[in-house]
């Protein structure tokens, strides 16, 4: 059942208190070195709702940099349980259209059993942007800063009140216990959402468009002497993979403790790395740097529309704050724009 309703800002703490006695609460909280830290809650108050990229990205709870698989041993296996059920409270749009997609990737033509279990029990109340940084640039992309669909609940600031739209029967789940607390939304209610829209559009400085770009590619304007330039700027540190709510790599290790007993674990991988996908006979895929810089382009502008009909980009900025090259996704856009 999906719906529109009107929250009191004044309930807020009350309603999420009362969700993390039935799950994990994780929401956007700082840290002692002022960043924004997507954490498990133990104060309500402490929540900030103020930073559009906060880190990790919420990929980090459904496909954790690192992940136990199952314990083995002499006599067997042993699955580990990832069922705790968890609320992920003040994500942005940007970062619920990526896991829309991480949703198709990993859930779609073959089906992750580790992903897939943890997103059934996690349920997302996203929030419509209306502070972007600098960095941003959703709205070129479709992914933000307001959500037509894709969402579990997304709530609107009204300034006393949130408009709070349900689209998913696992949103509804956070709320039918506490209908006392939502009102109807009036017209005004449905106006004040249309100008906070309005605003929050008018404050993005970055309007990209990756069309444009990928055309350019495809017609083959782009040749390898940009590339080249792009590669010569990275130092392989792997940030941008690692930020980015998108990227999907991983390795699968035995971590083992004697010969026949240990723990099989997957960790993000890079293929901004030159190991990446190495093959027996020391055969790299990708041994020049080139090539790597290039794969990532090319799969988040190419390869991704080719699959989903959608960039594996969804402007959320992280690549920006983090590449120490300054050769991320928007950079590179304008310069090929
Ligand atoms: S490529 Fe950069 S801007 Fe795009 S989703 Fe990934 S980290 Fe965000
Ligand atoms: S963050 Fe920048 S320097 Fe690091 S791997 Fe990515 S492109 Fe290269």
């Amino acid at each position: 059942m999906k719906g529109d309703f009107v929250l009191n800002k004044a309930h807020l703490s009350y309603w999420l208190r009362q969700l993390r006695k039935e799950s994990d609460l994780i929401a956007p909280l700082r840290s002692v070195d002022g960043d924004i830290i997507l954490s498990s809650v133990t104060g309500i108050h402490e929540i900030e709702l103020d930073c559009p990229a906060n880190i990790p990205s919420p990929k980090e709870f459904i496909f954790p940099q690192k992940e136990e698989m199952f314990k083995f041993s002499g006599k067997g296996v042993d699955a580990l349980n990832n069922s705790r059920k968890r609320v992920i409270f003040g994500v942005r749009s940007c970062d619920m259209s990526a896991v829309a997609l991480l949703d198709r990737f990993y859930g779609g033509l073959f089906e992750d059993s580790f992903y897939v279990k943890r997103r059934r029990n996690t349920v997302f109340i996203s929030i419509v942007c209306n502070n972007p940084d600098p960095t941003c640039f959703c709205t070129g992309l479709g992914t933000g800063p307001y959500l037509k669909a894709g969402f579990d609940i997304q709530l609107t600031d009204l300034g006393d009140r949130y408009l709070v739209q349900v689209g998913s029967k696992e949103g509804q789940s956070l709320i039918k216990n506490f209908r006392h607390l939502f009102q109807m939304p009036q017209k005004l209610d449905y106006d004040d959402q249309y100008e906070a829209n309005l605003s929050s559009q008018s404050k993005f400085e970055k309007r990209i468009t990756l069309e444009n770009v990928r055309q350019k590619i495809l017609a083959g304007k782009v040749d390898d002497s940009f590339w080249e330039s792009v590669a010569l700027r990275c130092f392989e540190c792997g940030g941008c993979v690692y930020e980015c709510p998108l990227c999907t790599c991983f390795n699968v290790i035995d971590w083992k403790e004697t010969p026949d007993k240990g723990v099989r674990m997957r960790l993000w991988d890079t293929c901004m790395f030159k190991g990446f996908t190495k093959m027996a006979g020391n055969i790299l895929p990708a041994e020049k740097k080139i090539m790597r810089t290039k794969r990532w382009y090319f799969h988040k502008l190419l390869y991704y529309p080719e699959q989903f009909g959608k960039f594996g980009c969804v402007g959320c900025g992280r690549c920006t704050i983090t590449c120490p090259g300054r050769i991320d996704m928007a950079t590179i856009a304008n310069k090929l724009d």
